[in-house]
């Protein structure tokens, strides 16, 4: 349960826990943000997410609102105050409040900083893996700049919400040549039946995954060189193995993409033996 939120300085209860109505991020989407696995009570891949949250800060022209080191500090007290063990971090900076205005450069104004920790059952999530999960495809309806981790994620939504209503966890967006791009909030991964294991290449279109990041190393562990490449909606259905990697989920096996069973129909092994390397890759920050 969530008891404490960070909020510009100030640890707030959660029913207290206000920004301006005025605030961009509220009224323009301009907010980036970041979510970190909690394990143990230690911030995994903490480094790779300041600098993605640096990166997407500068890309916006918002000046970071304090140093590493100071968000660090924020994040763990946020863990301490909340009792969180297991579970996430979610750190979001917006270029701050102003009078609504399209134009930005020439007002003043300060970051709005909140950091929110969530617990997440591993026993849930557990379970989730053993059962793998479904997924459908989705004609890609976001921007130009998903490489930057902006709070706009209405179109995520949107199409998230589809694939609930048609009973499944997730949408793989795929642009207008039937390439998959990434999912509504993860990376797609297959396992063709040559044995390689693909991901799309990143650029523009899809965001830097971390945990994609972290799996490459896992794989590299293994002697699989992975292959960043588009693949299509139909390689992906005739897939030995298809999985999603994010903060929250790891590495989370597909089992059905639009109603058509993926292998089996049931997660495959290379897939559960990467999730189960994972942890022993991944950088835990000391406190
Ligand atoms: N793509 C999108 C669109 C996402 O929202 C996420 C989750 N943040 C990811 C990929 C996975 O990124 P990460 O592994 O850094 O959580």
């Amino acid at each position: 349960m969530t008891r404490v939120i960070y909020v510009n300085g100030r640890y707030r209860r959660y029913r207290d826990a206000f920004i301006h109505s005025e605030d961009r991020g509220f009224q323009f989407g301009d907010a980036v943000y970041e979510v970190l696995e909690v394990k143990d009570s230690f911030l995994v891949n903490e480094k790779h997410h300041i600098a993605r949250l640096l990166r997407s800060l500068s890309e916006l022209s918002i000046t970071p609102p304090m140093s590493a080191r100071a968000l660090h500090n924020i994040m763990l007290e946020t863990i301490r105050r909340n009792y969180l063990h297991n579970g996430s971090i979610y750190l979001q900076v917006s270029r701050g409040v102003g009078s609504r205005n399209f134009l930005f450069s020439e007002a003043d104004l300060q970051p709005t900083v909140v950091c929110i920790a969530r617990t997440i059952d591993p026993i849930h999530q557990k379970k989730a893996s053993e059962i793998g999960i479904k997924v459908i495809t989705h004609e890609e309806i976001r921007w130009a700049r998903c490489d930057i981790k902006t709070v706009m994620l209405l179109p995520a939504s949107l199409a998230k919400e589809k694939a609930k209503v048609s009973g499944a966890h997730e949408v793989w967006f795929v642009d207008d040549r039937g390439m998959v791009l990434e999912g509504g909030s993860s990376n797609a991964w297959i396992i063709n039946h040559d044995n390689e294991v693909l991901t799309r290449q990143v650029d523009s279109s899809i965001l830097y995954g971390i945990t994609r990041l972290t799996l490459i190393d896992v794989l590299k562990k293994f002697n699989i060189q992975p292959k960043e490449r588009a693949f299509g909606i139909s390689e992906a259905l005739q897939a030995k193995e298809a999985f999603i990697t994010s903060s929250t989920s790891t590495v989370m096996p597909v089992v059905s993409i639009n109603g058509h069973d993926i292998g089996e129909g049931c997660p495959g092994p290379v897939t559960l033996m990467l999730r189960n390397a994972f942890h022993s890759v991944a950088e835990i920050s000391s406190n």
